[in-house]
């Protein structure tokens, strides 16, 4: 009999098992069910029509449509929610009618975080997760009316919804509870760099405490941050995203300490503490194991969500892959500067009891004859035996695949001193003879 395989969620990561189980099937039924309509929408993509770059649009970010999918004899089911998951029968409740699989993959996401304070229900309070908040959002941002806006939380999406807001000749406020932009990628000093960055474009902060309510009859008249009071006519919450784990965890599937569906080396769940051996779950709704802390983590990013689709779809084809513990290499632009991370930052180092010792530098990206070269910092954290923990670089020139190639350093244990002496590809176009990376390993060895 055809082994039935069913899907519930089709972001990143459910496309891309799908995608993979496309390529490498033999006579599997496969089965995919998604609340929104659309087959797979480019979340990561969301920015460029907010901010109204590049000429795209939302509708360029349709990445397929459902019949693309049912053309290679999917049945793809879209507007659909699933209900329940019985993972004693090997069956789903989905519109009415039940679905029994041999093999199940829970892929079902994230949920923006709403914080609780009062006036989240006003009108022009908006989100941005995915292609149906986004546009209401796009609308809020494009209405001439609306002149101030207060942007709730100061984290890559946050950022990037304040320059959109800007781009609309908005007035422009970010609230971030934390001491520093970007706190869970960046370190204070790097932070700093953006935040002057946003200033010197005519975004203004408040930072160092919580917004702690929307203010108005009906629809957002302001927003309170502790003692002061910013007037506002749309407020854009960007408090991070929750795992949305409701369906799996009224099945009995054991969940995390971060609140994600705990996964083991194959991706496979866990119920009272034992693997399932034919439910997977990937994506934004899983914890998976930090390569720096070996502690549990919520990558949340759709390069981990595409990785980790892999190995569900080989193993799903009775492979036998194992998802490697993840270093969340993470890019993203903000007005004009290019920041990459991988690894720990400083603070994510103290809660783990690990001392670092970090190497800074600044200079040009790249030879200095050529037009328009910009300024590179790069800032890399070492622990005490010298390994490789973390680095972040903020650049206006390209930086993330700086950051892969870091990634690999620090995945192989690679210490300063062995980064130091080995020779480098020197491009003139791309990088120094002697590089950034060097002077900021010089720097930490200066510590050790
Ligand atoms: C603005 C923005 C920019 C981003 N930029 C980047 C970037 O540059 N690089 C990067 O790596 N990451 C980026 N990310 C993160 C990335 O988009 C997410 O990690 C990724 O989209 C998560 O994919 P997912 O498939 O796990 O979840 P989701 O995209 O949340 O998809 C979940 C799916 O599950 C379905 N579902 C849930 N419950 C049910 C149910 N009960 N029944 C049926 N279907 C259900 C939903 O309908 C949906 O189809 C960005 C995110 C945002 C919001």
């Amino acid at each position: 009999m055809e082994k039935r395989i069913v899907i519930i969620g089709a972001g990143v990561a459910g496309n891309n098992v799908l995608l993979f189980l496309l390529e490498n099937r033999k006579d599997e039924k496969i089965t995919v069910l998604k609340k929104e309509e659309i087959a797979y929408f480019s979340t990561c993509g969301i920015m460029y029509p907010l901010q109204e770059v590049h000429g795209l649009t939302l509708k360029n970010l349709v990445l397929k449509e459902a019949k693309a999918y049912v053309d290679q004899g999917v049945d793809f089911r879209t507007s659909i929610e699933v209900t329940g998951i019985n993972l004693d029968e090997n069956s789903i409740d989905a519109g009415g009618e039940k679905l029994n699989y041999d093999v199940l993959v829970i892929a079902t996401g994230k949920k923006p975080f709403i914080p609780e304070i009062s006036g989240t229900e006003l009108e022009g309070v908006c989100t941005i997760s995915n292609e149906i908040d986004a546009e209401l959002t796009e609308k809020a941002i494009k209405d001439e009316k609306k002149k101030n806006a207060v942007v709730i939380g100061g984290g890559m999406i946050g950022l990037g919804a304040a320059i959109a807001l800007l781009n609309k000749n908005k007035k422009v406020t970010v609230i971030e509870k934390n001491s520093h932009l970007m706190p869970a990628i960046l370190d204070p000093d790097m932070s700093a760099l953006v935040k002057d960055r946003l200033e010197e474009i005519g975004i203004k902060f408040i930072i160092d405490k919580p917004a702690t309510s929307i203010n108005g009859n009906g629809k957002v008249e302001g927003v309170t941050a502790v003692d002061e009071e910013i007037q506002a006519d749309i407020a854009i919450l960007t408090a991070g995203v929750s795992p949305n784990v409701d369906l799996a965890r009224n099945a009995g599937v054991d969940i995390g300490e971060l609140g994600g569906i705990v996964t083991g080396p194959g991706l496979h769940v866990k119920r009272n503490g034992k693997y399932l051996s034919n439910v997977y779950a990937a994506g934004d709704c899983i914890e998976i194991i930090d390569g720096v802390t070996n502690r549990s983590m919520l990558c949340q990013m759709g390069s981990a969500g595409a990785a980790e689709a892999k190995v569900v779809a080989d193993n799903t084809l009775g492979g036998s892959s194992v998802f490697e513990p993840c270093f969340a290499p993470t890019s993203i632009p903000v007005a004009g500067l290019n920041i990459a991370t991988v690894g720990i930052t400083s603070s994510k180092a103290a809660e783990y009891g690990i001392q670092v010792i970090e190497g800074k530098a600044t200079k040009i990206a790249r030879s200095g004859y050529f037009p328009g070269v910009k300024n590179i910092t790069l800032k890399m954290l070492f622990d005490t035996t010298g390994r490789l923990v973390g680095a972040q670089a903020i650049s206006g020139e390209p930086v993330a695949e700086r950051m892969n190639t870091l990634m690999y350093a620090i995945k192989n244990g690679m210490n300063a001193k062995e980064m130091l002496y080995m020779p480098r590809v020197f491009d003139a176009s791309v990088a120094l003879l002697v590089d950034v990376t060097i002077n900021a390993i010089t720097d930490a060895l200066k510590k050790m």
